[in-house]
């Protein structure tokens, strides 16, 4: 484990307290630490940075179940940790001493669906691939997609901002809501469902509740923003000499494409080698070694627009020198199998041994000089270390992650965790980026944030924390 928790703040729970709360869900749902098989799943999270420990896992099955739960902890006092899909990277959905634990995986139904208002009401726990595939069904795109799409939830997507594979063309998690139910810390129920594209009203207390890693309330539904379905996709992988083509490359595809760009993601060598030793089917879709590739997604409105588009796009960047070889899907498998390589890349990195990971954003035009700057820094920590560096290069957000040397102690590398993202995130900060450009703060970067927010605005949100949840019983030790 790389991280020791801190203790949260509150007391345990009486065993008169816990029967109250197993009683609201009834008995099936309500897992008790005496069955250490069934809380399981709930406690060990995707990189088995944390394992946590709690005398109880709810599992609600309605808004009204949610409220009377954080009604009888705001009376008794109770710390609280909301659980989506359990996929977050930062430990934020993990209670590590007597939190109740609540997993709002039972609250998955599609309430409603309106293709000609382009939206539709979803309940907190479907999953955002079930979210994807309710717009298809009503011919329409919901254009959130991340490589967790098959386990995580539309609620920790929403208290997480997430981020992913098609934020350059769709915006974030944030940009897809247009309302949001939430179970406030004492309670009561906010009814946001509203699907106005307009609303000067005021505070927006939705985008208040997004981001907020289960600190300020219960997420229970929302209002998904759907499009029209791209007629049309064309998915390609290019290869590149050096990274700073791969960054002109970039700029030269936005310039041709219009905003039919809806993905760019670079992955270095190394990463490919991973995939291609531990994913299994995966093969390099071009025949020769280059230093840095990029996956790139052109979707259009017209039946054959985008593979018009991404056809001109290679052939100017093979004219200019930029691209030094690419393929362009065939078909939507192959497409399909281009994207395998791209999205195996988080999950092969754990059969490498240990993996220091961290999720940085800066301004996109500084990425190659900031790309050269961390990996000098990383090896000048430990010369043989192997940086991985890859994702959203379209969003300015790179996973700068680092693997241990071959045949190293892995715990000894981890106790290193925070010289190398000690070393990244002060050149990231130089460049005015963020050091957590979409997982969050969680458990994991909490001491960090007030180094990198100014004390005004750890203040307001101190201040919005106390006001919305006097009693401090939501996700305690997380993000603040
Ligand atoms: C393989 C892999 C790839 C990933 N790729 C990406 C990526 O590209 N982009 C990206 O942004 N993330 C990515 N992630 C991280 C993760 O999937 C996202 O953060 C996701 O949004 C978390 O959703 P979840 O349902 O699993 O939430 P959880 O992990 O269960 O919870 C995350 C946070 O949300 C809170 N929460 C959960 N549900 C609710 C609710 N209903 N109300 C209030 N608070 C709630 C929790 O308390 C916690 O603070 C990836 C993870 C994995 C494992």
């Amino acid at each position: 484990m790389a991280y020791e928790t801190a203790a949260p703040m509150l007391p345990a729970p009486s065993g008169d307290t816990l029967a109250k709360f197993a009683a609201i869900v009834g008995e099936k749902y309500a897992v008790s630490d005496a069955d250490a098989q069934g809380q399981e799943p709930f406690l060990t999270e995707w990189r088995r940075l944390y394992k946590g420990r709690t005398p109880l896992i709810l599992r609600p099955g309605s808004t009204e179940e949610v409220s009377r739960i954080l009604a009888l902890a705001h009376e008794t006092g109770t710390a609280i940790v909301p659980q989506g899909g359990n996929t977050g990277l930062t430990g934020a959905q993990i209670p590590f001493q007597h939190e109740v634990l609540v997993s709002l995986g039972r609250m998955n139904r599609i309430r409603s669906r309106d293709p000609r208002g382009n939206s539709m009401v979803v309940e907190a726990g479907v999953t955002l691939a079930a979210a994807q595939k309710a717009a298809e069904e009503i011919d329409r795109l919901f254009p959130l997609s991340i490589g967790s799409e098959g386990s995580c939830q539309i609620g920790g997507n929403l208290a997480t901002n997430a981020g992913g594979l098609q934020v350059l063309a769709y915006g974030n998690a944030r940009a897809q809501v247009l309302g949001l139910e939430v179970v406030l810390a004492d309670g009561r129920v906010w009814d946001g469902l509203r699907a106005l594209r307009k609303d000067n009203t005021g505070y927006d207390l939705r985008d208040l509740f997004i981001g907020s890693e289960g600190t300020l309330g219960i997420i229970t539904a929302a209002v998904l923003r759907v499009l029209p379905r791209p007629k049309s996709k064309a998915t390609a992988f290019v290869g590149f000499t050096a990274l700073e083509q791969a960054a002109r490359f970039f700029d030269l595809a936005l310039e041709m494409s219009a905003g039919e760009l809806t993905a760019f993601e670079l992955m270095p060598r190394i990463g490919m080698e991973f995939v291609l030793r531990h994913a299994p089917g995966s093969r390099d879709p071009l025949g020769t070694v280059f230093p840095w590739y990029a996956l790139i997604e052109v979707a259009s409105q017209r039946e054959d627009g985008a593979a018009e588009t991404a056809e001109a796009l290679l052939t100017r960047g093979v004219e200019t020198e930029l691209v030094a070889d690419a393929a362009l899907a065939a078909s939507l498998q192959q497409g399909r199998d281009f994207w395998h390589m791209r999205e195996a890349m988080s999950e092969v990195q754990l059969h490498e041994g240990g993996s220091i990971k961290s999720d940085v954003s800066v301004p996109v035009a500084d990425l190659p000089e900031f790309l050269r700057r961390a990996t000098d820094a990383v090896l000048a920590i430990m010369p043989d270390c192997r940086p991985v560096p890859f994702g959203h290069y379209g969003d300015g957000n790179i996973h700068f992650n680092v693997s241990q040397p071959v045949g190293m102690d892995k715990a000894a590398f981890l106790a290193r965790w925070d010289d190398f993202t000690g070393a990244i995130n002060a050149i990231v900060l130089e460049f005015g980026g963020s050091i957590s450009a979409e997982h969050g703060i969680g458990r994991m970067k909490r001491e960090l944030l007030p180094r990198v927010k100014s004390p005004v605005e750890m203040e307001m949100m101190r201040a919005i924390k106390r006001a919305i949840d006097p009693k401090g019983i939501l996700n305690p030790g997380k993000l603040l």
